[in-house]
């Protein structure tokens, strides 16, 4: 604290303005007393009574005094400072050329501190410019790819104009459902972990991930005003799905001999043991080809399908997010 208050400008121009008035004093008021000295000295020369020296004494004991005590004082403080010389003394410091050294040294720290500051500000204003830029561009893209996909319904002379379109609330999805991160719209699962274990199911009903839910939900109620009927599973064996009803299917698939012998993933990687996939149902064929021209508009896709009007599928109806990746 004393150590930094001595190399204050601001502490020191205190101290420094009261050298000046002692500068001043010492010696103004010498100046004083040897004038009044003078008075005093006349007006006894002048005096035909008896004389007396006595006042006249005491006023130069006391000039001298005034003159030489401070000087004494200054001496001894400038010996001390001389055997332990040190930036941090507040009388030597207490100098013009020191105080305006310090004021530019702290001045240079101002604006350094102020660069730096200005600096991270235009660091994170350029990053923020960035990720707007990036979701501007998969906005535009997806509104792209909708009105493609619009364009391709009309050429089918499909009905599905009056249709909510999904993409506009797409990029509001953010949030973390069961084990599953959701980041503007995509879908991030766990890499390793058993899905269908206890504490893998989403938040929405039928234990689906929310944010999966939600765009099942909205395709759904498109599918329904185009006049076909595309319903989600409800069930534990088309919506989430355990661990035990996995290896129920995988065994199934293995020995063939239940389940139609259907395609199943081995227990605890399933995506239905994460709460993001579903098996649909259709009212028929149209309704099947509705749902597989439209569910690229609701963020959704299905993954064991490469065409379903050459039948060219696995599962036309196993259904999952658009954009799935591993965390
Ligand atoms: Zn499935």
């Amino acid at each position: 604290m004393f150590l930094n208050l001595c190399q204050d400008s601001n502490a020191l121009s205190v101290i420094s303005l009261a050298k000046d008035i002692i500068r001043v004093i010492q010696i103004g008021v010498p100046i004083i007393l040897i004038l009044m000295c003078s008075i005093d000295l006349g007006k006894q020369i002048f005096n035909n009574g008896e004389k007396s020296y006595q006042k006249i004494i005491k006023k130069m004991l006391a000039a001298t005094m005034i003159f030489f005590v401070p000087m004494l004082i200054s001496l001894f403080l400038d010996l001390l400072s001389i055997r332990d010389y040190k930036m941090t003394d507040c009388w030597s410091n207490s100098e013009t050329t020191t105080i305006s050294y310090l004021k530019a040294q702290e001045k240079a720290l101002d604006e350094k501190e102020k660069e730096t500051r200005q600096k991270e500000k235009d660091k994170a204003e350029k990053e923020r410019k960035e990720l707007e830029e990036n979701r501007e561009k998969i906005r535009k893209e997806h509104e792209k790819a909708a009105e493609e996909a619009k364009k391709n319904n009309n050429n089918n002379n499909n009905p599905s104009s009056g249709t909510v379109i999904y993409d506009a609330t797409l990029f509001n999805e953010n949030g973390k459902d069961g084990l599953v991160d959701v980041v503007n719209g995509e879908f991030f699962k766990p890499s390793s972990g058993t899905s269908g274990a206890d504490g893998t199911k989403g938040s929405g009903p039928y234990g689906y991930n929310i944010f999966f839910y939600n765009r099942l939900k909205a395709f759904c109620d498109a599918a329904k005003e185009a006049g076909h009927t595309v319903n989600m599973s409800t069930s534990v064996d088309g919506a989430w799905r355990s661990y035990a009803r996995q290896k129920y299917f995988w065994d199934c698939y293995q020995k063939k001999n239940c389940n139609n012998g259907n395609l199943a993933a081995r227990p605890g990687t399933s995506n239905h043991g994460w709460g993001i996939a579903s098996d649909l149902s259709f009212s028929g064929y149209n309704a099947k080809l509705w749902a597989h021209d439209n569910a690229a508009k609701y963020g959704l896709k299905f993954p064991l399908c490469n065409n379903i009007r050459t039948g060219d599928c696995k599962e036309d109806w196993h259904i999952e997010p658009y954009v799935l990746k591993n965390k």
